[in-house]
């Protein structure tokens, strides 16, 4: 991070028009213009999402699947084109290979109840890294209990970059399972995902990434990463809450036990037995959340459309221009200054607290987040208890970071 600060930051795309699409974003807190800083927590939604959702309940809305009538046909074909969005955003092989969770938290533990409780034994290894989500920890630590899998933390410097060297020292014969973050929520690090799956795979362990975080900042393409499972949540790629997606090679899918019993995953059912349904199905008990994975693919559509690649130029220069701009704030320290990383500026002021900043923001207008965000081990290292993040997103721009460094400014002084 040591580009001379861009004063221009310019887009690619029209941030004006793009801003406009996001209703939200066009309103007062406090009698001041909202400057929307969490997107690391949740995105805000285009009008094209919430059109979509609004179109599906208000003409389309029935189960899927499940009748013949033209409702539930209507339903049935907006969720399975859905679900080829998906593939396509993220280049999986086959649809077949995309099954729809409530987030990244629920892909996360169907992986771990479906395969790791399934086909690991006490003993095997769990490797994941010390700047994981609690979603990327706890699931893991339930197994270490459970059936006595043994979790091991890959470490990282104090600048927050993933240490490559000291993971491939933790491989070995005992590793059977890897569950990596893309992008780290609480320092912004973006991991050697593509390095770490080969490093896993030359001892025949298989990879779960944790793209909570990276889907709406870098490309993600599962086929060229090679791995073995993707996670992500929709709200936090300008999409509804509570729908997610996890990927999963079809091979390793159709071995897996299925994760949760109910309708939708079985073929038949009788008391002498009862047989499961193809993948995706399998792993879909239930009425599903229909009008999110619809709204999911509009928010999909939204992305691709300004161009992955594009946004991910944009916020590069934003994330400079801001680390540039709060480093001229007296006392500020950013916490994660890793050498590859993307959209998160968390960071801690001399004598300050997080949450009295917070509150003194909000009352300006500015959405941050702060506390933990759900990264306690990763704070621990650092040695503070939480810390002020501004997250982005294409729709923040080069005044947001001047109203969020002028209203800081303005906070210290008040809590001095
Ligand atoms: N992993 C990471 C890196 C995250 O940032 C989050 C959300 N903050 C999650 C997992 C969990 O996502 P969700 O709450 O949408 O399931």
């Amino acid at each position: 991070m040591n580009k001379a600060i861009n004063e221009t930051v310019t887009s690619d795309f029209d941030i004006t028009k793009v801003r406009s699409d996001f209703p939200a974003l066009d309103q007062e807190i406090y009698g001041h213009k909202l400057v929307y800083l969490d997107n690391g927590a949740s995105t805000q939604k285009p009008r094209q999402v919430i059109d979509k959702v609004k179109q599906y309940y208000e003409r389309d809305n029935s189960n899927v699947h499940r009748g013949i009538h033209t409702l539930s046909q209507r339903a049935t074909d907006q969720f399975e084109a859905a679900r080829v969005t998906v593939q396509k955003f993220i280049n999986a092989p086959s649809d077949s290979e995309i099954i729809f969770t409530s987030g990244t938290t629920e892909s996360i533990n169907l992986v771990a109840h479906s395969y790791v409780r399934a086909f690991l034994k006490a003993g095997d290894e769990v490797i994941i890294s010390a700047m994981e989500h609690h979603s990327n920890i706890v699931p893991w630590q339930l197994l270490e209990q459970q059936i006595g899998i043994k979790l091991v933390i890959a470490p990282i410097n104090h600048n927050g970059d993933f240490l490559f060297e000291e993971f491939k020292a933790l491989i070995g014969e005992k590793t059977k399972f890897v569950a990596i973050t893309q992008l780290s929520n609480a320092l912004g690090t973006i991991t050697p995902v593509k390095e770490i799956i080969q490093a896993a795979h030359a001892v025949g362990a298989k990879v779960l990434i944790d793209g909570a975080q990276a889907i709406a900042h870098t490309h993600v393409d599962v086929q060229a990463l090679d791995c073995d499972f993707y996670a992500f949540s929709g709200h936090k790629i300008f999409s509804p809450t509570g729908v997610g997606v996890l990927y999963g090679k079809r091979a390793l899918l159709d071995s897996m036990p299925p994760y949760k019993g109910g309708g939708e995953m079985i073929k038949v059912v009788s008391f002498s037995g009862t047989t499961f349904n193809e993948v995706p199905h399998k792993f879909e008990a239930g009425t599903p959340n229909i009008a999110g994975v619809i709204g999911m693919a509009a928010g999909l559509d939204y992305v691709s459309e300004l161009g992955i690649s594009k946004i991910a130029n944009y916020e590069h220069d934003l994330l400079e221009y801001g680390t540039q701009k709060l480093l001229t704030i007296e006392g500020l320290k950013i916490i994660g200054d890793a050498e590859h990383k993307a959209s998160i500026l968390s960071f801690q002021i001399d004598g300050v607290h997080a949450s009295d900043l917070g509150t003194l923001l909000d009352h300006q207008g500015i959405a941050i987040r702060v506390g933990h965000h759900c990264a306690m081990p990763v704070m621990e290292f650092f040695g503070v208890e939480a810390t002020a993040r501004a997250s982005l997103a294409f729709y923040n721009t080069k005044e947001d970071i001047d109203a969020l460094v002028s209203a800081i400014t303005k906070a210290v002084e008040m809590l001095k």
